[in-house]
């Protein structure tokens, strides 16, 4: 099977660089080509110019790219030139809406599509150790699966095509209350005099202890905030999250708070830190 991927930025490079490892990817393309240029050169792959050359050329096609008009572009790109049979994955974050949309764009060529959004950071991404939430059919996952294999320590099949990216906003909702949960706690930590760096050690070995306080605790105490995710990506997801949940007619007050805290920091610059970077809004003399 021969496979392409589209988007090598923080989640992508550590993508290709699995699928290489277990011998599927043959080709990428990125916006900006150099950063194609020497991933392709490191991996011993070819750099496409164009979304059109390597879609015209694999069996698999994988996106990982921005938001959700940035999926739409890369996906009328693929249609032109994709092979009917081969699949199409996308594991941006986006809307259930245009998992649907690119479905049928994509089924209009012969060409199967399954939303398979990820998480586990940066460092799931590096590691192959990423848990994925797919939607679509469940035979075309079981033909691939191997490719999705090398990326991945969970694949979880939710439903038709949309219920992937349905998963993830769930999971995006989730890490909202996680991070105001950390950053209000850690701030309060460090208002008690508490040594930090103990503080997240004990903590993170009792019942509240997560990935987000054993991964961004440190730094962000340090007043660190390389991304990451980035803030104003998690702002994207949380707004989709928002409206799928009007649209459901349920709550979703952190949601909403989240939201509006991003907003600031974004309103102050700080859209492309990490999103532990909603500590410079919890500390007590606050430098935001
Ligand atoms: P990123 O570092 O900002 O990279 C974005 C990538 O998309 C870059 O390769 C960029 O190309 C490309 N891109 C953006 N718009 C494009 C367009 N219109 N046409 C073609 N390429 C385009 O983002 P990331 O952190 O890798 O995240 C990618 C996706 O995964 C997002 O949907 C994000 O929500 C999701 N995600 C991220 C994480 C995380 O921890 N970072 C975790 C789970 C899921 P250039 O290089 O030219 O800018």
């Amino acid at each position: 099977m021969r496979v392409g991927l589209i988007g090598l930025g923080a989640m992508g490079q550590g993508m290709a660089r699995n699928l290489a490892k277990a011998g599927y990817l043959t080709a990428v393309y990125n916006r900006t080509f150099s950063k194609a240029e020497a991933l392709a050169a490191e991996l011993q792959i070819q750099a496409c110019e164009t979304i059109e050359q390597l879609a015209g050329q694999v069996d698999v096609v994988l996106i990982c790219v921005s938001a959700d008009k940035d999926v739409l572009m890369v996906v009328d790109a693929v249609a032109k030139t994709v092979r009917p049979g081969s699949v199409v994955v996308d594991m941006s974050t986006v809307s259930s809406e245009t998992a649907i949309v690119a479905a049928q764009k994509l089924a209009e060529k012969n060409a199967a599509f399954l939303d398979a959004p990820v998480s586990g950071g940066v460092e799931g991404a590096n590691k192959g150790t990423l848990a994925m939430m797919v939607g679509g059919s469940a035979q075309t996952l079981e033909r691939i699966r191997p490719v999705l294999a090398a990326m991945t320590a969970r694949i979880e099949h939710l439903g038709d095509v949309g219920a992937g990216q349905a998963c993830k906003a769930v999971n995006q909702i989730m890490c909202a209350g996680i991070n105001q949960a950390v950053t209000e706690a850690l701030a309060f930590a460090e208002a008690q005099g508490l040594p930090m760096d103990k503080v997240i050690e004990v903590v993170s070995g009792g019942a509240a202890g997560n990935w987000f306080l054993q991964h961004r605790g440190k730094t962000m105490t340090q007043h660190q905030f390389p991304p990451g995710f980035k803030l104003a990506l998690h702002h994207k997801d949380l707004k989709i999250a928002q409206h799928m949940a009007q649209h459901a007619g349920v709550g979703c007050p952190l949601t909403i708070a989240t939201l509006a805290d991003y907003a600031k920091l974004m309103a102050k610059g700080y859209g492309d830190e990490d999103i532990s970077a909603l500590y410079r809004l919890k500390q007590k003399r606050s430098s935001n």
